[in-house]
Parts: structure tokens; C-alpha cells; sequence
């Protein structure tokens, strides 16, 4: 008999505590843990992460061309200057977070193949008993917590989503989700479609258009994207002058939210001058006598759905070429040969790849309960996006959508350190958000405004999700530049604030 057969699954190990546990070792694990041994040094913590490695979003997918939408120094650390190309592959953002681990003797606080399957909270202790599967040897485990940090980011790893459209079984071709991409996939000289025309459609079609005989966007509806060069002139000018990468990065960093904040505010104040910014951008690389009105022209206002950064405008060189094309129309049901559309056109595929998003998991599918009693999150309202009325001692990274996730995972660092520290120096062990007297009157809404931002996997999970009110205290309202001086300003003796312990 070896080793681990002997293991009893059933039971869990003896348990072991630590301050803090983070739940996931993506962009978001990562940055807690950095931050957590600079500001809070001598706090025990471990990261427990389901998959066999660091990276989260960067190694989950492993689709071709797998890059970034957004910039690098923004979605790189505010304290790791991002010295390349500004949007970068899976696989230079996955080196980039693993020289993060390796300088700042992170590797030993993460625990890999451990999948958080329960987290319930007890009053009694003011600790959070965790646990845990190892997905190696099946073995249970269980850990206690003071405070659970939850960085598993908001889709389901596991498997992406793909709708459900008649006759699909009759299709003789593969048909691929970009996020369980098959490695021995060979589309060389193939007729590919790609259903979407989200970031990853935007990225996987270039990539892939050079070796297809020919490659098809495939959109219900148009996308905004932004287009240039994949460089920024500022941080090209200051290496020229051979400035310190850290200035550059600070530099570079402030130079890209400046104009990233005076786009945003334009879309919102003039909303079609923005529109024909972006349109004509296309127009550049498409030429006059290409149908954008019909392919790149969306019937909503810029930036109510992430704007993918397209580099050097592959996306439209690869049209431009011939070898990609857009069809916009609706699928009404697949056939042996590919896909008919509701216009009565047939699009003939070997393959085809459904590039059609995710499936939202606000909570890590971990069973969560407080005191005894299940906890649905959707139940609860939300402080700042963050924290949750009636949930101790628990915090949610979720970036923004406007600007890189990066940025919210640094300021929300900063918080929780501030926080773990009020609470050390005032001996509590136990923060619950609660709305405060002033706000009982405070109408409850969906997480988000789906005015303001609408993206499907959101519309479809909206109902799981914490509410949010209609105070910037109640909602994670997705504006960096209000929040990076709101933040550090958080006045944690407010009554949201209930301490015990
Ligand atoms: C293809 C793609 C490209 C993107 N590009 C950009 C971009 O350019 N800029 C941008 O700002 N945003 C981008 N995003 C959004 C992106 O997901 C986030 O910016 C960021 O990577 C999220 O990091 P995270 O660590 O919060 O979550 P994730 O990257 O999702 O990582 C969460 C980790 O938690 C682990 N985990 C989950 N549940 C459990 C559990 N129960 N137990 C243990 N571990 C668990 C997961 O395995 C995962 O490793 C992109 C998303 C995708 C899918």
C-alpha cells in the first residue's frame, strides 16, 4: 500500500491557523501576499491556490496569441516597474509574477493543488475555519483564519461558456472553447469560425489567421476596440535618457491613467466624439470602402463594455489581408458543415471556436456560511465592492473594468493592511460592514449599473452577486480616479464599521 492511499480522505488533518488566508495565486493572490509581508510584517498567512501554478487568468488560458488587453504598467504592480512592451503575452506577465514571487520570498507562503471547497465563520471564535482539498492525493484539510482574503477572481476556471444553439452535435468539426484550448489542436490550412468578438476573439484571430486557410469573426453584434502602437512614447523617451525604470514605470503609469481618465470622461460627456475617435482609428487601417457602419460600429456608447486594446491593429491587418473576415449576423443552428446563419447564409468550417466569455463565480464555488447559517452573497450589500454587510472579517479583490485590474488590487491591499493594523492596535478581533442608520432608506440595487456596464457574463450572474445602494460607500462603482483618494481616506472608526472581539 503506498503513502497516499493510507491517507484517511475522509477526515481532515489537524489544523493549522494562520492570520490570514488568501483564497487563489493569480494577479490578485499574489499582490495580497507582496503587500501583506511589506506592510504587515510578522503576520502568518498562507495562499491556497486550486491550480499546479501561480497566474490565475494567465495560466489557465493557454489559447494562441494569449496576451493582455490592457498596459502593463497599469496592470503590472505599482511597486514592480513593467520595463517591455506595454500589452504582453501570457507568458511575459507569467514571468513578470514569478520574478514578483522569487524577489519578495513569496513561493513559501503558497500552496499549491489546494482547492478551497468551505469557509464558515464562527462568532464564538472570530475565526474562519477553512477547508481544503488537495487535489493531488485527494487529501482534506483544514485550516482556521482571522481573515479570509478572497482573491479567486470572479469566473469559473474550470470551464468557459459556450451557449447552447440547435444541431450543434451535427457540426463534424471540433468545436473549442478558448479557455480549455486542446494542445494537439491543429487548424494549419483549416477553415476556422470564431464565435465572438470579445478581447479573446480579438486576440486568437490574428494569431491565428497566418496559418488558417481562412478565419471568420463570427459577431451577433459589433465591439468597440482601440488601436496603435504597442508602445508607449513617453517610457521609450525617458529609456532614450536612460532614466531608473522606477521613475519610468511612476511616469508611464500617471501618463497612461491621465489620458486613460480624459477618454473615459469623454465618453460619458461626448459620447460620439469618443465613438468617431475610435471609429476612425479602424477607418485607418480598414480603409473608407470597408463596411464599418455594420462590422465595427456598436449601438452602445463607448466603454459600457471593456474596450479591448488592439496592438498595431493586427486584428484589422489580418482583415485587411484577406486571410480574416467579419460576418455579423445570428446563428440559427449549426450543420454538418458549419453554421447557418438567420440571413439563410451558410458558413462552411473544419473548425469551429466559440470565443463566447464566462461563466461568473463570485465565490470561488466555495460553501460559505456565517455562525451556522448558509450565506448567499447575493443577500448581502456591499461595501466598496470589497466587503459584505453581515460578513465578518472578509475581503473580495474584483478590479475594474475601466482600467486595469491591477490598480484596484494594490488599493485594496493598502486597505486591508490598514485595516488588520487599526485592528491590532485597538485589540478587536472581529470588522462587520453595516449599513448605518442613515442608510436603511437607501434603495438596493444590482452590483452593477447595467447602464454603465453591461457585459454578459455579468448580466447572466448578476443575480448571484451582492447588492449594491446608491452611496459610494454601498458599490464598487468602478472609477479608479475616485477611489485612489477615496481609499486611503476610508475613515475606519465609520459606523459601516461594527467592531467586537
Ligand atoms: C483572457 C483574459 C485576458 C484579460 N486581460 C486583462 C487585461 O489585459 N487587463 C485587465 O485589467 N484585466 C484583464 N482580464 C481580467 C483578468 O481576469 C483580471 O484582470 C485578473 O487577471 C484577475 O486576477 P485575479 O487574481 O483577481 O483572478 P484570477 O486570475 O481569476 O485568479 C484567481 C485564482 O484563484 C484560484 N481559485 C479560484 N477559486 C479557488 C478556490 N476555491 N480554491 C483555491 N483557488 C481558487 C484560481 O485557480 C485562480 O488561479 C483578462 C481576463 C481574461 C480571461
Amino acid at each position: 500500500m503506498n503513502v497516499q492511499t493510507q491517507i484517511d480522505k475522509t477526515l481532515p488533518r489537524a489544523t493549522e491557523h494562520f492570520d490570514v488566508l488568501i483564497a487563489g495565486a493569480g494577479i490578485s493572490g499574489v499582490g495580497a501576499a507582496y503587500h501583506l509581508t511589506k506592510q504587515c510584517p510578522g503576520t502568518t498567512f498562507v495562499a491556497l491556490e486550486t491550480q499546479k501554478t501561480f497566474g490565475g487568468t494567465w495560466s489557465t488560458h493557454k489559447y494562441p496569441g494569449i496576451r493582455s488587453d490592457s498596459d502593463l504598467h497599469t496592470f503590472g504592480y505599482s511597486f514592480k516597474p513593467w520595463t517591455s512592451a506595454p500589452i504582453a503575452s501570457a507568458a511575459e506577465i507569467l514571468k513578470y509574477m514569478g520574478e514578483v514571487i522569487a524577489e519578495n520570498d513569496l513561493g513559501r507562503h503558497i500552496r499549491y493543488q489546494h482547492t478551497i471547497t468551505a469557509a464558515s465563520w464562527s462568532s464564538t471564535e472570530n475565526l474562519w475555519t477553512i477547508d481544503a482539498v488537495r487535489n493531488d492525493t485527494g487529501e482534506r484539510l483544514r485550516f482556521t483564519t482571522n481573515f479570509f482574503w478572497m482573491c479567486q477572481g470572479y469566473y469559473r476556471h474550470t470551464e468557459g461558456y459556450t451557449p447552447e444553439w440547435k444541431d450543434m452535435a451535427k457540426f463534424k468539426g471540433p468545436i473549442v472553447h478558448p479557455q480549455k484550448w486542446p494542445e494537439d489542436l491543429d487548424y494549419n490550412n483549416k477553415r476556422v469560425i470564431v464565435i465572438g468578438s470579445g478581447a479573446t476573439a480579438a486576440t486568437l484571430i490574428p494569431a491565428m489567421a497566418k496559418d488558417c486557410a481562412h478565419i471568420t469573426m463570427l459577431q451577433r453584434s459589433p465591439t468597440y476596440f482601440r488601436t496603435g502602437r504597442n508602445a508607449i512614447e513617453i517610457a521609450e523617451e525617458l529609456r532614450k535618457l536612460q532614466v531608473d525604470e522606477k521613475w519610468i514605470h511612476e511616469i508611464t503609469r500617471r501618463k497612461i491613467l491621465f489620458d486613460q481618465d480624459a477618454f473615459t470622461r469623454k465618453t460619458f460627456e461626448e459620447p460620439e466624439a469618443a465613438k468617431k475617435d475610435l471609429l476612425s482609428a479602424v477607418e485607418a487601417y480598414l480603409g473608407k470602402e470597408y463596411d464599418i457602419a455594420t462590422h465595427f460600429t456598436p449601438k452602445y456608447r463607448p466603454w459600457r463594455q471593456r474596450i479591448a486594446f488592439i496592438p498595431d491593429g493586427d486584428l484589422f491587418q489580418g482583415i485587411k489581408s484577406g486571410k480574416a473576415s467579419v460576418v455579423t449576423d445570428e446563428i440559427d443552428r449549426f450543420t454538418e458543415k458549419g453554421i447557418l446563419l438567420k440571413s439563410g447564409k451558410e458558413l462552411e468550417a473544419d473548425i469551429v471556436v466559440t470565443a463566447t466569455g464566462f461563466n461568473l463565480s463570485a465565490n470561488g464555488d466555495i460553501d460559505f456560511a456565517v455562525d451556522g447559517k448558509k450565506l448567499d452573497f447575493a443577500d448581502t450589500v456591499t461595501y466598496r465592492g470589497m466587503m459584505f454587510t453581515g460578513v465578518p472579517n472578509l475581503v473580495w479583490v474584483f478590479g475594474y473594468f475601466r482600467a486595469s485590474w491591477t490598480l484596484r488590487v494594490d488599493l485594496v491591499a493598502d486597505f486591508v493592511c490598514r485595516l488588520l493594523k487599526h485592528m491590532k492596535a485597538t485589540g478587536v478581533k472581529k470588522v462587520t460592514p453595516q449599513l448605518r442608520p442613515e442608510d436603511h432608506n437607501m434603495p438596493l440595487l444590482p452590483w452593477i449599473d447595467s447602464e454603465n456596464f453591461n457585459p454578459g457574463y455579468m448580466m447572466r450572474g448578476m443575480h448571484l452577486l451582492p447588492k449594491r445602494g446608491d452611496k459610494p460607500e454601498w458599490q464598487h462603482n468602478q472609477d479608479y480616479w475616485a477611489e485612489k483618494d477615496e481609499f486611503p481616506n476610508i475613515d475606519l472608526e465609520d459606523k459601516a464599521f461594527v467592531y467586537s472581539g
